[in-house]
């Protein structure tokens, strides 16, 4: 047997023994919390919360053929398996940019997927154009003292610390200079996040205040002045990731299969809706799209196919994937006919996931990015075409 081979067979005896069949529903808000933490702590236990991470951060030091096997025998358990900021964002960030002290002080606990963070990037005037943010940190001996807000903080209020994008200097040649990059704690005094309530009808995000709110000069992640790099670097990531869902909660990572299912299950004038010529029709234009998706991906992996811009792929694949989610969870909906309208009722059909997830599908769309600002990007960077 190859040792990949006889790693999968682990991580299946692993699920196996540690994923009970009521937490085999992809990421819920509903999930039992006992089960769940147990599950939890069985993930980090192993590192596998962070499979590539090196082992002294947390990690288990897998390399990507493992950690590719891991994620396809998770996703196939469909097990609960959050993707916070602290995961996505900081890691990969803290271990490029970050002192040894800093990798060492947050990286374990982010690992263990104990110490919770939030993103600090857009403000009410500056999103798209993040660069034009107003939120000053400004020195003041060995402290940086921070005025402004910061909005669709997801997870701000449950948040311990924050990756802040603040303006340390305002005569710099142009809006970039004078960007910092913060590791900022959210329990100091003059931190307010207020709870903003989303379409879903869930408390996702937030808009974080800041009055006066001193953190250590220690905070500063990079360069003073440094900031739109590191930023940039973090965004590569969050573009290249799954896409956030205000909360970090995938509600379900469901594939175009469980939507064939459903065709089954769903009636149309009186027969199962996959009869339907015309369902038929959006479903198999689905599955092409998905395994096109799916083969784009795995190009991420062949150096020789993601040589000239490695970001490309994945970018391309975030802007691709949010959407075809997005159709695939509308399709799901529509399948239902009139039932598709119970959402939180006892009997909305699959209680009703289908309807959060579409709701939720939406933000992936525009968290990290927008899929107008990713083609822009994609446009301009990779395709090189003009401005
Ligand atoms: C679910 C979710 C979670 C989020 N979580 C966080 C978080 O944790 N932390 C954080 O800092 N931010 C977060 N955001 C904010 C997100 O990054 C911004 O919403 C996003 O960058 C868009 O900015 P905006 O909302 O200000 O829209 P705007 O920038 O005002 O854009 C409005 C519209 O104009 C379009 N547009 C703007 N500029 C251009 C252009 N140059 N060319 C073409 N079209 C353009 C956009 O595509 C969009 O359709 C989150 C957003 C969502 C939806």
């Amino acid at each position: 047997m190859s040792d990949l081979a006889s790693f999968r067979g682990d991580v299946r005896a692993f699920l196996d023994e540690h994923l009970p069949a009521e937490l085999r529903v992809g990421y819920r808000p509903d999930l039992p919390e006992e089960p769940l933490r147990q599950w939890e702590a069985a993930l980090a236990g192993r590192g596998w919360f962070t499979p590539e991470w090196p082992i002294e951060y947390g990690g288990a030091g897998l390399d990507p053929e493992q950690t590719a096997v891991l994620r396809a025998e998770l996703r196939a358990a469909r097990a609960p398996v959050e993707s916070p900021t602290g995961l996505r964002l900081l890691g990969s960030t803290l271990l490029e940019f970050g002192t040894e002290e800093q990798k060492l002080q947050h990286l374990p606990g982010v690992a263990r997927n104990e110490v919770r963070w939030c993103q600090g990037f857009s403000e009410p005037g500056a999103g798209s154009d993040l660069a034009s943010l107003q939120c000053r940190a400004e020195l003041d001996g060995d402290e940086y003292v921070i005025n402004g807000s910061k909005i669709w903080t997801s997870l701000g209020s449950y948040a311990k610390y924050m990756i802040l994008l603040a303006r340390t200097a305002t005569d710099g040649p142009n809006k970039y200079a004078g960007l910092s990059f913060f590791l900022s704690p959210m329990d100091v005094p003059g931190v307010e996040p207020q709870p903003i309530r989303k379409l879903t009808g869930e408390y996702g995000f937030c808009q974080t205040f800041f009055t006066d709110a001193r953190i250590p000069a220690s905070c500063l992640l990079g360069e003073e002045g440094g900031g739109w790099q590191v930023a940039m670097l973090t965004l590569t990531f969050e573009r290249g990731a799954t896409g956030g869902q205000a909360g970090g909660l995938s509600s379900m990572d469901m594939g175009v299969g469980d939507v064939v299912e459903l065709a089954r299950r769903a009636k149309r004038n009186g027969r199962p809706a996959i009869e339907d010529p015309l369902i038929r029709d959006e479903l198999v234009k689905l599955v092409i799209e998905s395994k096109g998706h799916q083969m784009m991906g795995a190009r991420a992996d062949v150096p020789a196919l993601a040589s000239d811009w490695p970001a490309a792929t994945a970018m391309s694949g975030k802007l691709r994937g949010s959407e075809l989610k997005r159709r695939m969870c509308k399709l799901a909906v529509s399948l239902q006919g009139a039932n598709g309208a119970r959402y939180v009722s006892a009997d909305a059909i699959d209680g009703g996931m289908w309807q959060r997830s579409y709701f939720n599908a939406f933000s992936a769309t525009i968290g990290g990015g927008t899929s107008q600002i990713q083609k822009n990007i994609l446009g301009e960077r990779v395709l090189g075409l003009p401005k």
